[in-house]
């Protein structure tokens, strides 16, 4: 008989944790818990459990990226065979995105999973997830991604898109790492960058200083002078369509030159789901090129931010993240789309 895998799960919280309050839905179960509805679980793997946090993932931000972050290069150097991370599904893809960069040359499988329902409720997706997440790692999809819906998805790729149905995550420009099927678990070894080399480093130094602006039309341009007096240091715009803005009575375009000349990193993606952002196209969007902008092709808006965030926790100087967004770490962006 072939030897159990070992697995490490950390737990942090989320709907899949949670039970009843008087205050609402709150996370409550740790591991143990977890672990009571799937006894099943340790007939197949070696599994060991460390409960970490245990939050509603709207309360998970940047200092628990690098608790989660730690936690995960601990059980790489404990030499697990992959890790396991339950999380509530809210803020789940700018998790996993995030933890994609601050793993550096991830040779294992680290995969984040959760649920729409409680994993006490009878109707509950949490079995399947987890079942789906642990199958996951058995079969060697490396690098960090999200296990849900019987799919896996690359953890820089993945986007939120229902709150309430349990195909909660889409693949958003790339296909999914896996999917199980009736005949079991297919890993289509397709993620869509160079294969690590090299060791797994741990690079946890992260900025906040980091601002997400969906334009509309008509957006007011002081609100750039605004972030700058906030001593913002990046700048996230999604943009109309395949990349524009309006430069015609409330000028935009004057501030972003302002931003960028300012050191200010400033990365362009678009409003869309879908497809590629192409400043080239279209006069408007060449105009923001001008500008210093960084395109950010066809990244989601989670992979920009987190990237971004990531990008200058590491280096001050503007050159540096221009090189860092023309570089496809893990899959999260399409440099000749
Ligand atoms: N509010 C919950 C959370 O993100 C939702 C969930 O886990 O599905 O923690």
């Amino acid at each position: 008989m072939s030897q159990k895998k070992r697995v490490l799960l950390l737990t942090t919280g989320g709907t899949i944790a949670s039970e009843n309050s008087e205050a609402g839905l709150a996370p409550q179960l740790a591991s143990e818990g977890i672990l009571n509805y799937m006894s099943d679980l340790k007939d197949y793997y070696d599994i060991e459990a460390r409960d970490i946090l245990n939050l509603d993932s709207s309360n998970i931000q940047a200092e628990e990226w690098q608790t989660i972050a730690r936690a995960v290069m601990q059980g790489i150097d404990e030499d697990y065979d992959g890790i396991v991370i339950t999380h509530g599904t809210d803020t789940m893809a700018y998790t996993a995105s995030m933890l994609s960069f601050m793993l550096q040359n991830l040779k294992k499988p680290v995969v984040i999973t959760g649920s729409q329902m409680p994993i006490a409720n009878m109707l509950t997706d949490a079995r399947s997830n987890l079942y789906t997440a642990f199958a996951a790692v058995d079969c060697g999809i490396k690098g960090v991604s999200i296990a849900f819906d019987h799919k896996i998805i690359n953890g820089c790729r993945a986007v939120k898109v229902r709150t309430m149905g349990f195909e909660a995550f889409e693949s958003v420009n790339a296909p999914y790492l896996g999917e199980i099927y009736a005949n079991g678990m297919h890993n289509y070894n397709n993620r869509e960058a160079a294969e690590p080399t090299g060791e797994t480093v741990l690079k946890d130094k992260l900025c906040t200083d980091v601002f997400l602006l969906k334009l509309i039309p008509s957006t007011n341009p002081e609100i750039f002078d605004m972030l700058m007096n906030m001593n913002y240091r990046g700048v996230v715009l999604e943009t109309f369509g395949a990349g524009g803005m309006h430069y015609v009575r409330r000028n935009l375009l004057d501030k972003l030159k302002m931003l960028t000349e300012k050191g200010i990193s400033v990365v362009a993606c678009s409003q869309c789901l879908y497809e590629t952002s192409d400043f080239s196209i279209y006069e408007v969007g060449k105009r923001l090129l001008d500008c210093g902008v960084i395109p950010g092709r066809d990244m989601t808006t989670e992979a920009v931010v987190t990237k971004l965030m990531w990008a200058l926790g590491q280096t001050n100087d503007p050159d540096e993240i221009h090189k860092i967004f023309n570089t496809n770490f893990v899959g999260e962006i399409s440099l000749n789309a």
